[in-house]
């Protein structure tokens, strides 16, 4: 169903997200790349982050986009044009050429940690019972402690980046 995607460069990829496209970065967690949501409000501490972190800043910000680390290329940023998330999403898949099946499940939606494997004994207490019955994959955030597993909210999100990424590829072919 993607396998267009699948075809594409799989690089990894680390990114800024700045609060004015702060949707891209659970988005772009579920894909499993690493996006930093930045939560402060000055361009240069963003930049320097993005500096000393080797990574792609996503912003709607054209100041961001005028200054002399992105014109002269030592920094890679990218201006969203849309709006709309979905919008947004397919413009960053687009120009960068990711790969929507990077890693998934593999960084908390919430922190941006890495995930770890946890064995379906060790969560017993944590999930409920229906799903412990039902599941036996389960991930763990070592920052907030959430545990995740293939369930109903992961087939949702996954279904809705799948149905985007395969409209995306389809404009592009015609
Ligand atoms: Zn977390």
């Amino acid at each position: 169903m993607i396998a267009h995607c699948g075809q594409r460069t799989t690089i990894e990829m680390k990114f800024i997200v700045d609060n004015n496209v702060g949707k891209l970065a659970k988005w772009l967690r579920m894909m499993g790349y690493d996006a930093q949501f930045f939560e402060g409000s000055a361009d240069s501490q963003m930049i320097a982050t993005a500096l000393a972190e080797s990574r792609v800043i996503l912003t709607r910000d054209t100041q961001i986009m005028r200054r002399r680390v992105v014109t002269s290329s030592q920094l890679k940023a990218i201006l969203i044009q849309s709006d709309e998330p979905e919008q947004q999403m397919r413009q960053v898949i687009d120009t960068l050429k990711l790969d929507c099946q990077f890693q998934p499940f593999s960084i908390c939606l919430e922190c941006n940690q890495p995930l770890v494997e946890r064995s379906q004994e060790r969560v017993k207490d944590l999930v409920p019972p229906y799903v412990f019955q039902t599941r036996n994959q389960y991930m763990e955030c070592p920052a907030c402690h959430r545990i995740y597993w293939r369930g109903t909210h992961w087939q949702a999100m996954a279904r809705n980046l799948e149905k985007f990424i395969k409209d995306s590829t389809q404009e592009n072919t015609v």
